[in-house]
C-alpha cells in the first residue's frame, strides 16, 4: 500500500483528497459518491414538490387524480428519507477517514521529523511550526477534506436551484448572485483572518498548557513541593491564559456579527423575492405549486449562501492556510537516509578539525573561529573550558549534526559531508548532558544503544562493567522492572544510576568512538572524576572523547585540548599543561578545593 509521506512540494486542496484517499480508500471514495449524489436532489426536490401541490390543488377542481397526489407525495417522502439517512452515514464515514488518517499521518509526520536537519530542532521558530502543525492534524485534514467536498456539492445544489430559478423568473436568480459574490469573498478573507488569530492565539494556548503541565505533572513534583513556585506560575498561567481568552473572545465576536449580518440578510432578501413573486403567479406566469416550491427553494438556497456557503468558504480558506505551514514544514531540509541504520564494522583512524569556522544558522556570533585539533585512534581525549567555550557546539560538529561550517572536518582523512548518514552515525555513540531517561525496562534502556540488536551478553557486560547489578537486585522485577515515572509501577532511579544506564547504552554501542558530553555534569566533581576515569579504564583501547568544564575528571585522559575564544587556546598532557602554567594550569588551580 502506498505511504502518505510529507516532500517538498506545494501543498494543495488535491493533496488533502490524496492523503485521504491513501489512508482511507474505500471511506473517502462513498463518501465522495454519497455527498455528489445528494447535491442534485434539491433541485429535483423544487419540482417533485410544485407538482405535489399542484396535484393536491388539483383534486379539488378534479384536475387531478388521488393517485397522482400519492405518487408524488411517496416521492417527497423519499427523498426526505434519502436525505436523513445520508447525513448520519457520511459522519460515520468521515469519522472512519479521520481515524484512518491518524495512523498515516502520525507515521508521516514522525518519519519527517526523524529526518529533519539538527537546525530546525534548535530553532524555536520552526519548532513552534512543528508543533502547529502537528497539533490535531488529522482533524485538520478530514476537515479540509470533508469542507471541500461539501463545497463541491453545495456549488452543484445552488446551481441546479439557480437553474430552476433561471428558467421560471430569472431576475430572481440575478439578484441572488448580485448580492451572494460579494458576500463569498468576504467570507474567504476573513477565513484568512480567523487563521491568523487562531495562530496567535495557539502560542499563549502552548505557554499556558505547558505551565499546566509543570504545577501538575508527575515529571516535577518534587521540585514543585520543594521550591513552593505554584503561586508564582499560576499568575503566569493566569496571565498566559488571559491573554489568550481574550483573543478568543474578539475572534468569536467576530463570527457572531457575522452569523447575525447573514440572518438579517437571508431575512431581508426573501421577503423581498417573495413580494416580487405574487404577480408573476396572479398572472399565471408560474403554478402556485411552483410559487410555494420557489419560495420554499428561494429560502434554502439564499440561507445557504449567505450562511452555510460562507462558512465553508471561511474553513476552506483556513484550510489553505494550514496547507501553506505544511508546505514550510515538508520543505525543510532533511538528511539523506537519515533512518538509514549505522553501518557495522566500520574502522575508525583518525579525525581532524582544520580551521573550523561555525556560527549557528540565523545567528552572528562565531563560537568557533579557526579550530584545528586531530584525535587518533584507541586513545582518550579531554576537551576542557569554561561553560559557554563551545564544547558542545565541537561535538555537534563531529558527529554531523551542523554541516554548514567553514574549514574541514575529515574522518579518516576524507571529508565528513563526503560520509553518508548511516556511516556517520557507525562511527559514534553520544551522550549528552540532557541524555534521555526512557520509561521502559532497565535492560531495553541499555540494548537500544545498539541499533543492530546487542546480544545478551553484551548487555550483560555493560550492567556488571557499570556496576548495575545491585540497583537490578533492588527492582521488583529484575531487569524487567519499568522505569521511570510514566507507569503506574514505574520505579524511579536516582540521577547517578540513571547515569549509569546511559553509559552502559553508549558502552554496548558497537561505534569506535564514544563521546560523553558532560552526561556527569549533575554529580559532584569527585564523583564525576570517579565515573570517567572508571569508564575510561572499561574503554581501554577505544577512542573516547570526554567534554567537560571540571578538570578533575579529565587529568587521565591522554591529550586534552583547553577551548577558549572558539578555538584551541592549550593542549597537551595534564602534566605537560600544568607545568606550561597557562589558562589550563589557573583553572585547575582555581578548581583545586573541590576535589579535596
Ligand atoms: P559548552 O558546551 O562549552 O558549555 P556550547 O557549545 O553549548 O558550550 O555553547 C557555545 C555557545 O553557543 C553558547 O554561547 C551558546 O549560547 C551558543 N549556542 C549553543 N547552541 C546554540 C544554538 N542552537 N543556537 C544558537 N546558539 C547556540
Amino acid at each position: 500500500m502506498k505511504k502518505v509521506r510529507f516532500e517538498k512540494k506545494k501543498y494543495t486542496y488535491l493533496d488533502s483528497l490524496k492523503i485521504s484517499i491513501i489512508s482511507s480508500p474505500v471511506c473517502t471514495i462513498l463518501y465522495l459518491i454519497l455527498s455528489l449524489a445528494v447535491a442534485i436532489l434539491p433541485t429535483y426536490q423544487v419540482i417533485i414538490n410544485a407538482r405535489f401541490i399542484d396535484n393536491a390543488l388539483g383534486l379539488i377542481d378534479g384536475s387531478a387524480t388521488k393517485r397522482a397526489v400519492y405518487i408524488s407525495l411517496a416521492i417527497v417522502i423519499g427523498i426526505i428519507a434519502y436525505q436523513w439517512v445520508v447525513g448520519p452515514i457520511k459522519a460515520y464515514l468521515a469519522n472512519k477517514i479521520e481515524m484512518d488518517m491518524r495512523v498515516s499521518l502520525k507515521g508521516a509526520y514522525v518519519e519527517k521529523c526523524s529526518k529533519i536537519e539538527f537546525k530546525y530542532i534548535e530553532n524555536t521558530d520552526s519548532m513552534d511550526l512543528m508543533n502547529r502543525v502537528a497539533d490535531t492534524m488529522e482533524h485538520k485534514f478530514i476537515d479540509g477534506f470533508t469542507n471541500v467536498v461539501n463545497l463541491i456539492s453545495l456549488f452543484m445544489t445552488i446551481a441546479g436551484l439557480l437553474i430552476v430559478l433561471i428558467t421560471q423568473i430569472a431576475w430572481v436568480a440575478l439578484i441572488i448572485i448580485a448580492v451572494a459574490v460579494p458576500l463569498l469573498y468576504l467570507s474567504f478573507i476573513s477565513g484568512k483572518a480567523t487563521y491568523e488569530a487562531n495562530k496567535e492565539i495557539t502560542k499563549y494556548q502552548r505557554k499556558y498548557k505547558y505551565l499546566t503541565t509543570v504545577m501538575t505533572g508527575r515529571e516535577n513534583v518534587d521540585e514543585r513541593t520543594v521550591f513552593g513556585y505554584n503561586e508564582k506560575l499560576n499568575d503566569k498561567w493566569f496571565e498566559q491564559y488571559e491573554i489568550s481568552r481574550k483573543m478568543e473572545t474578539r475572534t468569536r465576536a467576530k463570527w457572531f456579527v457575522k452569523l447575525k449580518s447573514g440572518s438579517m440578510i437571508t431575512a431581508f432578501l426573501c421577503t423581498f423575492i417573495a413580494a416580487m413573486l405574487i404577480n408573476p403567479v396572479a398572472t399565471g406566469i408560474i403554478t402556485i405549486g411552483m410559487f410555494f416550491s420557489l419560495i420554499n427553494a428561494t429560502f434554502d438556497l439564499v440561507h445557504t449562501m449567505s450562511w452555510s456557503l460562507t462558512r465553508l468558504i471561511e474553513a476552506v480558506s483556513t484550510h489553505i492556510e494550514y496547507l501553506k505551514e505544511i508546505t514550510k514544514f515538508a520543505a525543510f531540509e532533511q538528511y539523506d537516509n537519515a533512518d538509514a541504520v549505522p553501518e557495522g564494522g566500520i574502522e575508525f583512524k583518525s579525525l581532524e578539525f582544520r580551521n573550523v569556522t561555525f556560527k549557528y544558522p540565523g545567528t552572528e556570533t562565531y563560537i568557533l573561529k579557526d579550530m584545528n585539533m586531530k584525535i587518533e585512534a584507541g586513545r582518550h581525549y579531554a576537551f576542557v573550558g569554561a561553560n559557554g567555550a563551545g564544547k558542545s557546539t565541537i561535538a555537534k560538529l563531529l558527529t554531523g549534526l551542523y554541516q554548514d561550517y567553514e574549514g574541514r572536518i575529515l574522518i579518516n582523512g576524507r571529508d565528513l559531508r563526503e560520509y553518508t548518514a548511516a556511516q556517520l552515525k557507525a562511527f559514534y555513540s553520544v551522550v549528552y548532558q540532557d541524555f534521555a531517561r526512557y520509561s521502559i525496562s532497565i535492560w531495553d534502556n541499555i540494548a537500544i544503544g545498539c541499533v543492530g540488536g546487542a546480544d545478551d551478553e553484551a548487555i550483560s557486560n555493560a550492567i556488571t562493567a557499570l556496576k548495575l547489578d545491585s540497583v537490578i537486585e533492588g527492582l521488583e522485577d529484575g531487569k524487567d522492572t519499568l522505569l521511570g515515572k510514566l507507569a503506574q509501577e514505574g520505579k524511579d532511579l536516582s540521577g547517578g544510576e540513571w547515569q549509569r544506564i546511559a553509559l552502559a547504552r553508549c558502552f554496548v554501542s558497537e561505534a569506535p568512538i564514544r563521546v560523553l558530553d558532560e552526561p556527569t555534569a549533575a554529580l559532584d566533581p569527585i564523583a564525576e572524576s570517579n565515573l570517567y576515569s572508571e569508564f575510561a579504564k572499561l574503554c581501554e583501547g577505544r577512542t573516547t572523547l570526554f567534554f567537560s568544564h571540571r578538570l578533575g575528571s579529565v587529568k587521565l585522559a591522554d591529550y586534552i585540548y583547553v577551548i577558549d575564544n572558539g578555538h584551541v587556546e592549550e593542549q597537551g598532557t595534564h602534566s605537560e599543561l600544568m607545568a606550561a602554567k597557562q589558562l589550563y594550569y589557573t583553572m585547575y588551580d582555581s578548581q583545586r578545593r573541590w576535589y579535596q
